[in-house]
């Protein structure tokens, strides 16, 4: 086996079996890597050109019922300090998003009761209506399949649920015993039957995580046929079990991104948070290796600081949805062009 053959046919063939997912990891050097970045930017720019996709990410509550070890909003985190937006604050994000360019905007939060169906139904039928050329998605984790279906009928286009690890017993090492991988899959499964737009993915570098789960994911991602892929390094949290485990590298982080893109030519994949947490050049990094799309933050900046998934995490210099000039400034630099758009999946 060979790397550069390995792209090349992965380039072609828009797939690549487990043996061949391995060794191209394995052996992964700057050239090979090179390759890999020259092939994904190439797939990328024929679906959707030298654009760059924005979403207006809100972060409308910090609460969450769950516990996943990694993550700093954990219900168990006593020292996070914990805020819920109304839904005047939400929808003065929206008319600031609006006026930046946004015309996608993203609900992230933990798990929150608080909001219920119907609370959240008022929300997305608000942002629906007074925003019609826009998308909304939503980043609310797990939930029936009704509340799914009341959220899309309320106007709700698009939905973000990393699967996290598509290994069983990895998952099992990142989560409670309440949690589990069948119901994840279960969720994105009815998500796509719904009619949403669905996105998965995975943090790399997780605690326990090894080269077989990463393939693992790889080889899921492909099979589901997400519409959008998040993925970005694991990055410890203080206050959490994982305190004392290693972050995820950059490097690894955009050789998997360039896989991703080019066995989902047409997926729509974000330069992660993360990734620009990490790395300085992350976003500019994240497109030569295939990214077309920036989730600038828009929450209120009173709240920011409190939605800490990990620590350090940016969201006041480049990445904040007001500095928006400055993005494109930087986008432009290396050929590449933030579009106010929708950005919809490329069919
Ligand atoms: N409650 C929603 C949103 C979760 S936050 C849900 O369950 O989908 C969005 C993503 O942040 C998660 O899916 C996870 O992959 C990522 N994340 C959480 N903690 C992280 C950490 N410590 N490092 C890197 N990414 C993290």
């Amino acid at each position: 086996m060979e790397s550069a053959k390995i792209t090349d046919s992965l380039y072609r063939n828009e797939n690549a079996s487990r043996e061949e997912l391995r060794f191209l990891i394995e052996n992964r050097n700057a050239e090979s890597a090179e390759r890999l970045f020259e092939r994904a930017r190439e797939a990328a720019r024929r679906h959707y050109g030298n654009k760059v996709y924005v979403r207006g990410l809100i972060e409308m509550t910090n609460y969450c019922r769950n516990d996943c070890y990694y993550c700093g909003i954990r219900r168990s985190n006593g020292a996070a300090q914990r805020y819920r937006l109304t839904k005047e604050d939400i929808m003065h994000c929206c008319e600031e998003g609006y006026r930046l360019g946004f015309r996608t905007f993203v609900l992230q939060g933990g798990e929150d009761s608080f909001y219920t169906d119907d609370i959240m139904v008022d929300i997305i039928g608000a942002i629906r209506g007074k925003y019609p050329d826009c998308a909304i998605t939503l980043s609310l984790g797990e939930k029936s399949a009704e509340s799914y279906r009341r959220f899309f009928d309320a106007g709700a286009n698009r939905y973000l649920l990393r699967h996290e690890t598509a290994t069983p017993e990895h998952y099992a090492k990142l989560h409670p015993a309440e949690l589990s991988l069948a119901n994840r899959i279960e969720c994105l499964r009815v998500l796509k039957e719904i009619g949403y737009q669905v996105g998965c993915g995975s943090m790399i570098g997780s605690p326990y995580q090894t080269l077989d789960n990463i393939v693992e994911d790889l080889i899921f991602i492909k099979s589901f046929g997400p519409q959008m892929v998040g993925m970005g390094p694991f990055i410890p949290h203080h206050d959490t079990p994982f305190a004392r485990e290693k972050a995820g590298t950059a490097e690894l982080t955009l050789f998997l991104l360039a896989i991703v893109r080019l066995m989902n030519p047409k997926v729509l994949l974000p330069a992660t948070t993360a990734l620009g947490t990490i790395e300085d050049n992350g976003r500019e990094l994240g497109m030569l290796a295939g990214c077309n799309v920036v989730m600038p933050n828009l929450s209120p900046i009173s709240v920011r600081k409190k939605y800490m998934l990990y620590d350090n995490k940016i969201s006041t210099g480049d990445e904040a949805a007001e500095a928006r000039a400055s993005l494109e400034r930087r986008m432009e630099k290396i050929g590449y062009r933030v579009v106010s758009e929708r950005g919809d999946y490329a069919d």
